[in-house]
């Protein structure tokens, strides 16, 4: 999968991507991280991005002319393109996914200053925002999108039941994890975990990811998709917790 970076900051994203799983995803061929410097797509001899808002105001706004060339550019019809915007629906494991699903890639584009001419709306097929907070600008979103993507894909990570198995994909919070030692400081991981009993495990670690999604995020519940004996799980646990 192919995903197009459009940043005035194109070492931000490289940086990132020279490391650990992405670094490794890249280099077996499994995704393609190109990143475009919007700047080099400006007609103006001081090569600007920016401009003052007409209306005046504080700030700088990101020009359109630069980022509509870098996007001819990079574009193909076929190509989702996103623009990162806390004013975008907030990301999430099924977006994530979906996104997954854009064999043909997909385009990011890294707001900065103010945001971004309001004209971007119409070379946009959606905005994407990673919270309700204001960062200076798309890179660590888009850091952010890449990697919860790159790591649904086929062969990404070294067991694909990691991304299946984790928060979210199922609708419910990850269940425990513990490693060596046994015990730590008095406090012992669960016997189960060490039984070897395989079907016993599993139904710890449901019942585990059931009460920790109760507990932490209750609203979660509603939305997940859970079985007749996870109902009754539920009843068992609201009466115990
Ligand atoms: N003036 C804008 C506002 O009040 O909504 C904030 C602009 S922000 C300083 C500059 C750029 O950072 C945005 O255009 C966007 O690309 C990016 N950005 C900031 N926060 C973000 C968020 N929570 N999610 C996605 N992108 C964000």
């Amino acid at each position: 999968m192919r995903f197009d970076v459009l940043t005035i900051f194109p070492k931000m994203i490289g940086f990132y991507c020279a490391e650990s799983i992405i670094k490794r995803a890249i280099e077996r061929g499994l995704i393609e991280v190109e990143v475009t410097n919007i700047r080099d797509f400006s007609q103006d001899r001081h090569l600007t991005v920016d401009d003052y808002p007409f209306g005046g105001g504080p700030g700088m706004v990101m020009k359109i002319e630069p980022l509509y060339n870098a996007l001819s550019h990079v574009q193909s019809r076929q190509k989702h393109t996103v623009l990162l915007s806390p004013e975008g629906a907030v990301f999430n494991q099924a977006k994530a996914y979906e996104l997954s699903q854009k064999k043909d890639g997909v385009v990011l584009i890294c707001g900065r200053y103010e945001g971004v001419d309001e004209r971007i709306n119409g070379l946009v097929d959606e905005e994407i925002s990673i919270g309700d907070f204001i960062l200076t600008g798309g890179e660590l979103p888009v850091l952010v999108i890449i990697d919860a993507v790159a790591r649904l894909l086929p062969g990404v990570l070294g067991d694909v039941r990691s991304s299946q198995e984790e928060s979210f994909s199922s609708g419910l919070l990850d269940y425990p994890h513990f490693t060596r030692p046994a015990e730590f400081m008095g406090e012992r991981v669960p016997e189960v975990l060490m039984s070897g009993n395989h079907k016993e495990i599993t139904k710890w670690r449901r019942r585990q990811s059931l009460m920790r999604t109760m507990i932490k995020r209750p609203d979660l519940i509603d939305e997940a998709r859970l079985t007749e004996e996870d109902y009754k799980i539920l009843e068992q646990l609201k009466e115990e917790v």
